[in-house]
């Protein structure tokens, strides 16, 4: 019989700054997953998703100072520890620049979260999407929209606990954006003329 554990046996205790979001540590993330110009909320509902991760811990491992998860941060480079997201989930440099939307453009990037409803039940959400000249989808020529229609709200494109606690659903009522869930995983990779289609979204745009 193995012997009770004592209370006075010290536990590990892991330095919360010494965690990761690396395989290492057990987590999963897979680049199969993305699809070209895929925007960090789109990223991060992914990891979240696949790993059942709670929204504040991957904010507080991502954000580049000791942040309050429920406040959040923008999505801005500036904010955000890139080179921990580039070694944990194995992005490359391009990948995370695409994920962003220039800090130039100001009000040319809509505050809120723009989203195609067909692309999210695929499990994308493209960065081009945020600028407000871009009026429709770039793949389905579907108009962009803001507001969930069940609950009529609209969420601010702000990295914060009620959104990346829904994945690819509304952070109001919980209500899915798409018409099915998104199986990202195992899904055929976009068309070169989707591909094509969304590059020139996002060059002509900003
Ligand atoms: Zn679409
Ligand atoms: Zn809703």
């Amino acid at each position: 019989m193995l012997p009770e554990p004592s209370c006075n046996t010290p536990l590990p205790i892991m330095l919360f700054d010494q965690q990761k979001l690396a395989p290492s540590f057990g987590y999963v993330f897979d680049l199969s997953w993305l699809d070209i110009h895929d925007s960090l909320l789109s990223i991060l509902w992914k990891f979240i998703k696949m790993n059942g991760v709670p929204g504040p811990v991957v904010l507080r491992l991502l954000a580049k100072t000791d942040i309050d998860p429920y406040d959040g941060i923008a999505v801005c480079q500036s904010e955000m520890n890139l080179k921990r997201l580039q070694q944990d989930f194995g992005l490359s440099a391009k990948v995370i620049r695409d994920s962003f939307t220039p800090a130039l453009l100001g009000n040319a990037i809509s505050p809120h979260f723009r989203f195609c409803r067909r692309c999210l039940s695929r499990g994308y959400h493209g960065t081009p999407y945020q600028f407000q000249s871009v009026i429709r989808c770039p793949i389905h020529a579907d108009l962009l929209e803001t507001q969930c229609r069940f609950c009529g709200k609209s969420s601010a494109y702000h990295l914060n606990a009620m959104l990346l606690n829904s994945p690819f659903r509304c952070g109001y009522c919980s209500k899915r954006y798409g018409t099915f869930a998104p199986d990202f995983a195992h899904r055929l990779p976009l068309k070169k003329s989707a591909r094509r289609a969304i590059t020139r979204a996002r060059i002509l745009h900003c």
